[in-house]
């Protein structure tokens, strides 16, 4: 598959969001090659005019000047230090970071910023960054979340094209929480009939243990137009016998109840002895800097 990289310089590099965890998210690059067959994102690129389908993730928009952008409206005296999630509509440690470290970039600004910053990834090129991560999290309040729905390896292969192996996510996650870096696992999107097998879900739970965790939680798959109709077109594809079954599913609504699967893997992470273990705990200054060094 040829990729397409346009490097476009951004004019603002927070979005204000509603509604989730955080209050404003920072993505260094638009669209992503890991193409998963899920991806929430397809949904946002159908209601832009965009192409949902096979398209995404073929042209990927590079965003070169966001480190310097956001190192402007970080120091508005009107910036607050909400929480900032990198991530949240693209991977950051897609391939493109290799050669750009824009997130790269992004987090050392963040940092020394001491805004709270939440990292969600499939990529463990991110271990590559230890250095900054190490040091943004003695400065503000860092926390990584790598994805991992599943270990299954066909389940992985056939939803998740162009990611790396599960098991390479776990060897970065236990590099980063061996450094102090506070890093959990989201099974998200847990796919019915595929991955809540309660027996695959407790295998990533006891391999998320076993890398060092600070938590785990879970998510169930929603689809939204957009990525409802590419995923139900590659589920006919690699497991035709389930297409029914989803169809009944999903028929009126985007989102299931999570509530069971939730409790599931809940039960596990206690079973299993999930907490943060760090031996070391690197955490930010109890006072903000500035007035530390005020003093
Ligand atoms: S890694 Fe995340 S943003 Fe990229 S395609 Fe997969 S779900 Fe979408």
């Amino acid at each position: 598959m040829s990729v397409e990289y346009r490097e476009e310089p951004c004019r603002s590099a927070l979005n204000r969001v509603q509604g989730m965890g955080f209050k404003w998210s920072l993505n260094p690059y638009m669209g992503c090659v890991h193409r998963c067959t899920f991806c929430y994102v397809r949904a946002f690129e159908l209601r832009a005019d965009r192409p949902p389908d096979d398209r995404y993730g073929t042209s990927i928009r590079v965003k070169t000047n966001i480190a310097d952008v956001l190192r402007k409206e970080l120091a508005r005296p009107s910036w607050q230090r909400e929480p900032i999630a990198l991530g949240a509509a693209t991977d950051p440690y897609q391939p493109a970071e290799g050669r750009y470290k824009l997130s790269r970039a992004c987090i050392e600004v963040v940092g020394r910023s001491g805004s709270p910053l939440r990292i969600i990834t499939r990529g463990p090129m991110i271990v590559r960054d230890i250095d900054v991560l190490v040091e943004a999290s003695q400065r503000a309040d860092i926390s990584i979340t790598f994805s991992i729905p599943t270990l299954d390896v066909d389940i992985w292969r056939k939803t998740e094209p162009g990611t790396a192996p599960p098991q390479q996510r776990l060897r970065a996650l236990k590099e980063l929480v061996d450094a102090g870096v506070h890093v959990g696992v989201g099974m998200a999107p847990i796919l019915p009939g595929l991955s809540d097998k309660p027996e695959l879900m407790e295998d990533v739970v006891r391999a998320a243990r076993a890398a060092g965790a600070t938590g785990v939680w879970a998510n169930l798959l929603y689809l939204k137009p957009g990525t409802k109709e590419h995923y139900l077109r590659a589920l006919e594809r690699d497991w035709p016998e389930l297409l029914p079954e989803y169809e009944r599913l999903y028929a009126r609504k985007a989102y299931l109840d999570a509530t069971e699967v939730r409790a599931e893997v809940r039960a596990l992470a206690n079973k299993h002895g999930i907490r943060d273990r760090r031996r070391v705990k690197l955490r930010p200054p109890a006072e903000p800097e500035q007035l530390t060094l005020a003093v």
